[in-house]
Order: structure tokens, then sequence, then C-alpha cells
């Protein structure tokens, strides 16, 4: 290797670099993704386990770039948490998606929530309910068609905090559930004065529904607690037949999942709606 010459000394830099210089190139382009729309959303339905309809979609950011192709949001959002970066992406979520969901029903679709997942610092930020009011002002959506997605792990770091926020934002008229259900811990007593409509029940419980009887009872206890709270309860991350039976079984309220869609496009939501209202 000695011909290499002195040039090449990187030739034998250690591997050490190269995550650490794949980080540092991502976050530059994240920082310039928003400014060349790099991003864009898609929805996944919510469907009512009784009568099999799409209330509600559930917006997720997709990344777009131009070169390295498309880019998982467990990737860059947990990078974007950390720069900072999801303030204004995650505003630019909370506007496209009040948009679009406006626009779906301008073009005479049933109206239905856009539920919107909401990150830590984003949560933390103090323009929060000012964003959350400039969305739904500049898209003309009402309130009542917004719905956050909070996870239970960012309530449970500071619950007086969180409970102070929710009810701001539940005074807006926008509605508010926690994401990722089972996995933070909540006490029964915090979570009764939580101001929220609905639970999601963390996919992680889910994927072995069918066989695995840790997963069943933790469903089912979700369950019935959202019962006695007088919450809905919705079931992520639904792929099998088996899973739909179990939920069915235990009268869980909704569920949302593969087995229904994928998440896709704007454009693909209108045709599954239509198709869905096709009777
Ligand atoms: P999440 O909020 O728990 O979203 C559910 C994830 O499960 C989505 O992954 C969805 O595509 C996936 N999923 C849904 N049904 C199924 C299923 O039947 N099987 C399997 N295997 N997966 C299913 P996605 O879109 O990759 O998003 C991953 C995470 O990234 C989200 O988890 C959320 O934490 C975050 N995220 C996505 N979009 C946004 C956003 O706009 N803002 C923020 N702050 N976070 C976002
Ligand atoms: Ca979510
Ligand atoms: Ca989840
Ligand atoms: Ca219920």
């Amino acid at each position: 290797a000695k011909e290499l010459g002195r040039d090449n000394f990187q030739f034998y830099a250690p591997e050490f670099n190269a995550t650490v210089h794949e980080k540092f190139l991502l976050q530059e382009e994240l920082r310039n993704a928003l400014a060349r729309s790099e991003f864009t959303l898609f929805y996944q339905p919510q469907v009512d386990l009784r009568s099999g309809r799409v209330f509600a979609v559930e917006a997720l950011i997709r990344w777009k770039h131009p070169t390295l192709g498309l880019i998982s949001p467990m990737k860059f959002i947990p990078m974007a948490e950390e720069t900072g970066l999801i303030v204004p992406i995650g505003d630019w979520v909370l506007h496209e998606a009040c948009r679009q969901n406006k626009a779906w029903q301008d073009s005479g679709l049933p109206p239905m929530m856009v539920c919107v997942n909401v990150s830590a610092r984003q949560f933390k930020d103090s323009n929060l309910i000012s964003r959350v009011v400039n969305a739904l002002a500049d898209s003309g959506l009402e309130a009542q068609y917004l719905e956050l997605e909070v996870t239970e792990s960012l309530i449970m770091q500071n619950v007086e905090i969180a409970v102070a926020t929710m009810n701001e934002l539940q005074s807006l008229g926008v509605q508010i559930s926690i994401d990722d259900f089972g996995t933070g811990y909540s006490s029964l007593s915090a979570l009764k004065t939580f101001p929220v409509v609905r639970l999601k029940i963390d996919k992680s419980f889910i994927n072995d529904l069918a066989t695995d009887e840790d997963d069943q009872a933790v469903a089912s206890a979700v369950i019935s607690l959202g019962q006695k709270l007088n919450l809905r309860v919705i079931a992520e991350g639904v792929e099998t037949d088996e899973q739909i039976a179990f939920l069915r079984k235990n009268n869980c309220d909704e569920m949302q999942g593969y087995h229904f869609s994928k998440p896709v496009s704007a454009q693909d939501i209108m045709t599954l709606l239509n198709e869905d209202r096709g009777d």
C-alpha cells in the first residue's frame, strides 16, 4: 500500500468515521429538505371495528431525497428532534395535514379526522398553541377535525405541564389521543386527568397478539381500561385476521394497520375512501 502516498491517508481511516460522517451529511440534507420541498405526507386509514368504516387518517411524513431516495421517519425524526429541526418540520406537517383534510372535505368526501403526530420538542415549544391556531386558520379546517397524537412517554416526562398543555389544546376544540400506549407507565390516577379521547395500543403489543399471552393480557387490559375511563381504544399495526378476531372479541373500538391499508398518498386516499363509500 506504500504506493498510495501521503494524500491517501484516509484510505486507512478507521471505520468509525462512516456513521458519524453519514449522520453529519444527513443532518445537512435535513436542514435543506423543507426549503427544497422534499417532504410529503402519506395517510393511513383508521377503521371502526364495528361498522368497518374509515373515520380518520393518520398523517405520516415521508422524505423523498433526490439521490438518497426514500428515508424513513424512524431515521430522520429522531435526528430532527435532536437538532430542533422538528419544530419547523412539525409545523409544516400540521399545516399540510390541515390543508389536505380541508381539501378532501371541499371535494365532497364526508368529513373525517386527520391525526398528526406531535413530538416531544414540538409539544414543549412555547408557540405550540399559536402554531395549531395558525394551521387551522390558514387551512380553514374546523378544529374538531384535527387530532393530535402525543406519546405516553412524552406525557409522563412531566405530567403536570403536559396536562396543562393538553387542556389548552382541548380548549381550541382539537382532540388528543395517547400514542404508543402501554409503553410509558402511566399511573391510573394520572391517566384519569388527561384530557384525551382515545388510547392507541402500541404496535409492539399487537404484532404477536394471536399467540403471545402476555401481549393478549396487555391488549385486553388497555381495552377495558379505555372502556372504564370512557375513552376509545385503537389498535395499531393490525395485519392479520387473527388479530382482528381477538380485538373484536375484546370489544376494541378501532384499528389501523396494513390489513386494511398501508399509509398511502393523499390521492390514493381519495380512491380508497370513494371505494369505501361505494355501496
Ligand atoms: P407511529 O406514530 O407509531 O406510527 C405508526 C407506524 O407504524 C408508521 O410507521 C406506520 O407506517 C407503521 N404501521 C402502520 N400499520 C402497520 C402495520 O400493520 N404493520 C407494520 N409493521 N407497521 C405499520 P412510519 O410511517 O414509518 O412512522 C414511524 C414513526 O415515525 C411514527 O410511529 C412516528 O413516531 C414517527 N412519525 C411519522 N410521521 C411523523 C410526523 O409527521 N411527525 C412526527 N413528530 N413523527 C412522525
Ligand atoms: Ca402515531
Ligand atoms: Ca407506535
Ligand atoms: Ca369504548
